[in-house]
């Protein structure tokens, strides 16, 4: 998607979730579930030639953007497109390992008691 498409249609969303009731982006949640737990999504076919390689490709973008954002060449619509790939990607990613929201909660915790425990024993990094 060109990032001037990108940003129409999210300006778009911006100005309707306004508007919008929890049951609109509910619904929007739901279909995409229901779009995940359909056959075609669920086979290996599906999983290992399309949404592995896609998931390398986006967080490849990602790190593209944050790369120009170092150099003072980022812009915030591409990061946050590239953002949103990469979570919808992890999010696939959850459902080919099968991995269980209270398991991928206790793994988060894990790794942020570890991150916070870092930044404490190295508190310049956080300056
Ligand atoms: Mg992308």
């Amino acid at each position: 998607m060109e990032k001037v498409d990108f940003e129409k249609a999210y300006n778009e969303i911006r100005e309707r979730q306004i508007e919008r009731t929890d049951s609109w982006i509910h619904e929007t949640i739901k279909a995409a579930h229901q779009f995940r737990e359909s056959q075609k999504y669920k086979s290996d076919e599906f999983y290992g030639k399309r949404c592995i390689p896609l998931a390398i490709e986006e967080m490849s973008e990602l790190t593209k953007e944050l790369t120009k954002f170092l150099r003072d060449k980022g812009d915030m619509m591409n990061m946050l497109q590239e953002i949103a790939d990469v979570y919808i990607c992890l999010d696939t990613l959850r459902d080919i390992f099968d991995i269980s929201d209270e398991e991928l909660k206790a793994a988060e915790m894990v790794k942020y008691e570890r991150f916070l425990d870092g930044m404490n024993k190295n508190p310049e990094v956080t300056k």
